[in-house]
């Protein structure tokens, strides 16, 4: 039985408090996807018609346009975003113990 963890209220990305919201399907701000980054809003929506892996890796999606947002002038195509986001998704979920150890112990300097 998998352990609920609800879905966190917002992350730091290269020193912006990003929003997480979990909002209704229909919600406009979600342009018809299961979840989009409103870089104005400093928000992620993500669609309450989406739980468990699907809820996380649409997270793990969002996430990743927020950091190429923030990092660079020129943004990744949505394609290569998917692409990105998919594969480093499966290859953190193949590779639990490798994920723990990059973050073990890591100072606390994420503001949070
Ligand atoms: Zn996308």
């Amino acid at each position: 039985m998998p352990v609920h963890i609800p879905v966190p209220d917002y992350i730091w990305i290269l020193g912006h408090r990003i929003l997480i919201k979990y909002v209704p399907e229909d919600d406009p701000k979600l342009e018809d996807n299961w979840g989009h980054l409103v870089t104005e809003d400093l928000t992620i929506y993500l669609s309450q018609a989406i739980s468990g892996t699907l809820l996380q890796e649409t997270l793990f999606h969002e996430v990743l346009h927020a950091v190429d947002c923030f990092s660079t002038s020129s943004t990744l195509s949505e394609r290569n975003i998917f692409r990105l986001s998919s594969t480093l998704f499966a290859s953190l979920r193949d590779n639990r113990g490798v994920a723990q150890f990059i973050m073990h112990n890591m100072e606390a300097d994420d503001g949070g």
